[in-house]
């Protein structure tokens, strides 16, 4: 199978991706702040990561992919002490959402999920290492910093100009977990405690306190996928200063290269301007549904632009979603035979280079750094004249199966979930129980109650059916 090539943004070059080891593709994405519902923003850069690990995979190549849950930093402790829950109830609960939403978006899981709070004495490690070996230092309160000065490739991957560098470094510390960029500083790996952190702190050879959020990704990328790995993935408003102190605090622990490969996705706007809380168009999964499109109609217009250049979310173009999806689902009915399954496509891929019919431009369009809208265009110019073809009746069986086949490569590496094509009457026929599941998930809904509103819209889904909200009630349809 031929590869993906990719483009880098550390060597701004495009990359051929394969595993330096010649076994495992291994690469790391941030994941998400467990302190509220992810937002449609958020949900981009984790489906562009799935549409990524979905084409490797499909070209035969094995993936070890590691996400983690941030549950310990200034917003997570700042709202678990709002909600009077322990840090730890209070993060299990958002993180618990997050699967459930990540699930309806059917996203694959990472293969590890680490959490910061799971992994407090390997941070103390990697502090200790950089204090060895003279790249950070204690301050007098008992925090911890890392000596921007000290690493002369700071800044390699965002280019930070190396004056503005040397101007700020030594001359200013910041405590805080973000900040913008020209604010270069020596940042904070140990916090020392404060009286707003409340119960949450650890011990540590400086004293109580926690780990400064961007440690979390170093320690545990390397735990779990080595010194060295393939790659590692983020939204672009990570790249400063996170992913930037990633690089300084793990290549100076180590000597070695941290990821060979940096993969980052553009921002998502909304309805033309930025997504912010002031605007109100923070849009969960949740207010998805209640506008009455699904999870899989989200995740195809999620997925349907470039990842490297903004998008603009609006509910107009989620009509355009549903039309699309209908006519691939259309399709597949009428070449006659079921898709064969993501695990199938892959474990063939290893072994065989296969017959796409007429889809192989649309899937060469995504080997080419994921050109999503190129193998949307592709894809929709291959599927008028064999609608046609079959129409009359005119495709043999091998072109049929050709077409079958790579008509499922673009449908699992997009990882569509296609409608039910059933007729009118049926759709009406919703048996009882799943009735009365419906009802009693209103009801919660009506009384806010979201925990429990959620868990019958999961049975509901469970059972075969959607739960399509209006203003003033629901429909059912099947899923
Ligand atoms: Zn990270």
């Amino acid at each position: 199978m031929k590869r993906l090539h990719l483009h880098d943004t550390l060597s701004r070059n495009r990359c051929e991706i394969f595993p330096e080891d010649g076994e495992k593709f291994r690469f790391y994405c941030c994941g998400p702040t467990v302190y509220g519902p992810a937002h449609i923003g958020n949900f981009r850069a984790f489906l562009v990561q799935d549409l990524f690990r979905r084409v490797i995979e499909l070209s035969g190549i094995k993936t070890l992919h590691v996400r983690n849950i941030t549950d310990v930093d200034d917003k997570t402790i700042r709202e678990a002490q709002k909600s009077e829950l322990s840090l730890v109830e209070f993060t299990a609960g958002w993180t618990e959402r997050f699967h459930q939403d990540a699930k309806q978006l059917n996203m694959l899981d990472p293969h590890i999920e680490p959490s910061a709070v799971q992994h407090i004495p390997e941070q103390i490690q990697l502090i200790e290492k950089l204090i060895d070996n003279g790249n950070a230092y204690p301050s007098e309160d008992g925090s911890v910093y890392f000596s921007v000065k000290s690493y002369s490739n700071y800044g390699k991957l965002t280019r930070i100009d190396q004056r503005d560098l040397m101007a700020g470094a030594g001359e200013t510390a910041n405590d805080a977990d973000e900040y913008e960029k020209d604010h270069v500083c020596d940042f904070v790996l140990w916090k020392a405690r404060k009286p707003e952190d409340g119960d949450n702190y650890w011990d540590s050879p400086w004293g109580s306190g926690r780990p400064g959020w961007h440690l979390e990704c170093s320690a545990m990328g390397m735990k779990y996928l080595g010194e060295t790995f393939d790659l590692h993935a983020g939204g672009v408003d990570l790249c400063f200063p996170h992913h930037e102190n990633e690089i300084a605090q793990s290549e100076a622990s180590t000597g070695k290269k941290f990821a060979l490969h940096w993969f980052h996705n553009e921002h998502l706007m909304v309805d033309g301007s930025k997504m912010s809380k002031s605007l109100g168009n923070l849009h969960t999964l949740e207010d998805i549904h209640d506008r009455g499109f699904s999870a899989a109609e989200l995740r195809y217009s999620l997925l349907s632009g470039s990842y490297r250049t903004k998008i603009n979310f609006s509910f107009d173009r989620m009509n355009e979603a549903r039309i699309n999806l209908k006519r691939i689902a259309n399709l597949v009915q009428n070449l006659g035979a079921d898709l064969p399954s993501y695990e199938e496509l892959c474990e063939r891929a290893t072994f065989e280079s296969m017959n796409l019919g007429s889809f192989e431009s649309s899937w060469d369009a995504l080997l080419e750094d994921l050109n999503a809208p190129a193998a949307l265009g592709e894809l929709f110019v291959a599927i008028k004249p064999l609608e046609k073809e079959l129409a009359e009746g005119n495709v043999p069986e091998d072109t049929k199966k050709a077409n079958l086949h790579g008509l499922a490569l673009l449908v699992h590496a997009f990882g569509w979930v296609l409608p039910e094509l059933e007729s009118e009457q049926s759709s009406l026929d919703v048996p009882d129980h799943v009735k009365d599941l419906a009802e009693r998930r209103w009801i919660a809904k009506q009384e806010k109650d979201w925990a429990e509103s959620d868990r019958l819209r999961d049975a509901v889904i469970g059972e075969g059916w959607v739960i399509k909200d209006s203003k003033d009630g629901y429909e059912l349809e099947p899923s």
